[in-house]
């Protein structure tokens, strides 16, 4: 009820009266799986597997995904969902079977259907299960692709693509789209061209919803993601405008692996093979500028550190391997995670480093020749380390060298070269101002003892790792206080007046902002509150979250209103507190590299600016 005015703030206008090629029937989303779930209550279902036991308006049980002793799995008749708070699992009947039967989408239908005493609607076609996917992206890419390029819903996305300097034979070498920002035209036309509801949701270009399904990529530009074969495995989407998150892909379905795939690659491979070398980059767009200015060598990881997956694939191609990244992969365990792998399967890693402080598209579009001598300029992976801590640390003061020692010693004992470990010896030797022969026996002997892990190794001590873990002892207080609003005590009337800008998380505001308009508007009719309808016109992906969080136990006293008020105040104060300590770190981070570079007026303002926010925290 709510849609119009919340969504608008994520994605501008629904679009109505779109138009595609061919004649255009409205075809009824087929509801097989809605219809199902109104006829198999999932409490029978899971009760066939395990005792459930009642515990106020739900069921609970010892989890039957993971081992525990006490129980925290909890079935919701009123959701007819189910929820592990241990192993975090969660979904509907059809989840339930899927991942207890090991079961796909499909199987869990037809068992179901059976349950419910339902006649699915069999699809005519006997072809393999998995070739009908590959078929339902190609006819997903064609329409796409036409509502990029010739449809007039895709203006301004190919007038954005034009102002990125993306060139009309990009968008057709990459084959470039444009989903329109509707909840149901692909879909629409996937079920016209006789795909059925399921197989368009399994190969993940709808999601599922309570009228069979919507369009997973809306309003945004789309890539498809293509693998060394030429197979069409899925796609990804991105926005238009500022908004989070930046880019979607497809989910994991039966013919697309995120950790096995490398955007870029049909185009890339034979480019690589014969420049026996491979780059590596973050994103689609860098890929494509780059590719466009001539260097056709460049694939992306889309975001993630390097898996074991793409690794082999790369070593199809060539040994010799150059990262490209925004952000500093020395000082990011996962990223280490990845180069370890990389390094053991025997890849030549280098790392290029971009001094703009731009990312490679920005660079490549620029000025082409900085980015082919940055190429040429990349720096073995272990220079690169040395000089990444060297930022990091102040080298001056001995407690700082320790800490560098601590993190370099166990990726140096890892080095499987005996020539290439004794020259990088030697190096880190006279960095750290250390007797070569003692540092050379204990990277021996971590070597013969430290078979752990980076990640074991390190205990989060600097930047990166801290404030990781800071964040998430945020986020737990954010969903907490979202799983407290989501139980007003009864007869209870209060609406938050808090900024949504409290909480940090994306999904929370969303949730937050709904939530606050639903009270508003039940407070002024005194209604009570109730999830089933607060939350009947959610998309799933907020839906499930707010399953999640409606789902949280709590405690018992809170369901007086004073307790609960309390509770309320208590934590909104200590998110507010944590918004100003993070301010006040961040602060005297920069307070000291203005000193440090003697820039003394800035320093002053700086300060000012502590204080202020110093007085601030104190009167909380
Ligand atoms: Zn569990």
């Amino acid at each position: 009820m709510f849609s119009g005015i919340i969504w608008s703030t994520i994605q501008p206008t629904v679009s109505r009266g779109l138009e595609y090629t061919g004649d255009w029937i409205t075809v009824k989303a087929m509801d097989e799986t809605e219809l199902i779930k109104s006829k198999v209550n999932i409490v029978d279902l899971i009760s066939e597997y395990i005792p459930l036991k009642k515990a106020g308006v739900n069921f609970k049980a010892p989890c039957p995904f993971h081992n525990e002793k006490t129980p925290s799995f909890v079935v919701s008749p009123e959701r007819q969902i189910f929820k592990c708070f241990g192993c975090q699992k969660s979904g509907d009947i059809f989840t339930f079977l899927m991942e207890k039967e090991g079961m796909d989408f499909k199987d869990a239908l037809e068992m179901l259907a059976k349950k419910a005493g339902i006649v699915l609607k069999q699809t005519e076609s006997k072809k393999d299960f998995k070739q009908r996917l590959f078929e339902v992206n190609l006819k997903a890419q064609e329409f796409f692709h036409y509502m990029l390029t010739k449809h007039p819903l895709g203006k301004n996305a190919l007038e954005y693509l034009k102002s990125r300097g993306v060139t009309d034979e990009s968008i057709e070498s990459f084959g470039i789209g444009y989903a329109p920002n509707s909840w149901e035209s692909l879909t629409k036309v996937l079920l016209k061209r006789n795909f059925t509801i399921s197989e368009i949701i399994e190969v993940g270009l709808a999601v599922s919803s309570r009228n069979g399904g919507y369009d997973r990529f809306r309003g945004r530009i789309t890539f498809p993601l293509i693998d060394s074969k030429d197979k069409l495995r899925g796609f990804s989407g991105r926005v238009l405008y500022l908004a989070e998150p930046k880019y979607i892909n497809s989910p994991q379905t039966p013919i697309f692996d995120k950790s096995e795939y490398l955007f870029g690659i049909n185009l890339a491979k034979a480019e690589i093979r014969a420049k026996k070398e491979a780059v590596l980059v973050e994103g689609e767009m860098d890929v494509i500028m780059s590719h466009q200015a001539g260097f056709r060598n460049v694939v992306a990881s889309k975001g993630t550190a390097l898996t074991e997956g793409q690794v082999n694939l790369i070593k199809k191609f060539t040994e010799n391997l150059s990262l490209c990244f925004d952000m500093d992969i020395a000082g990011d365990s996962a990223s280490r995670r990845g180069i370890e792998i990389a390094e053991k399967a025997g890849l030549n890693i280098k790392v290029i480093e971009l001094t703009s402080g731009k990312d490679a598209a920005e660079v490549v579009k620029e000025d082409p020749g900085l980015w082919e001598k940055a190429v040429a300029d990349a720096v073995p992976i272990y220079d690169y380390y040395l000089t990444s801590t060297a930022k990091r640390y102040d080298v001056k003061n001995p407690v700082d060298l320790k800490k560098i020692g601590m993190e370099l010693i166990p990726i140096w004992a890892k080095i499987p070269d005996d020539l290439v470990r004794e020259r990088y010896i030697q190096k880190l030797a006279s960095f750290l101002r250390t007797d070569e022969k003692a540092l050379r026996e204990t990277i021996d002997k971590e070597k013969r003892f430290g078979q752990k892990s980076f990640t074991e190794v390190f205990h989060p001590k600097v930047g990166v790792d801290n404030i990781v873990s800071q964040r998430s002892r945020r986020e737990l207080l954010e969903e907490y206080l979202i799983a407290l609003l989501l139980h007003p005590p009864k007869d209870y009337i209060f609406v938050p007046t808090f900024l949504e800008t409290l909480f940090l998380r994306e999904t929370f505001r969303q949730i937050y902002v709904l939530l606050v308009l639903y009270l508003d508007s039940i407070s002024f009719k005194s209604k009570a509150f109730s999830i089933n309808d607060f939350s009947s016109d959610f998309p799933k992906d907020l839906l499930t979250e707010v399953d999640r969080l409606y789902l949280t136990e709590l405690d018992d006293k809170l369901n007086s209103s004073k307790a609960w008020q309390k509770e309320v105040d208590g934590v909104t104060s200590e998110l507010k507190k944590a918004l100003i300590k993070a301010s006040l770190e961040r602060l005297a981070l920069e307070i000291r590299n203005a000193q440090e570079f003697g820039k003394m007026e800035i320093v002053e303002s700086l300060n000012k600016r502590f204080r202020d926010l110093s007085v601030k925290l104190k009167n909380l």
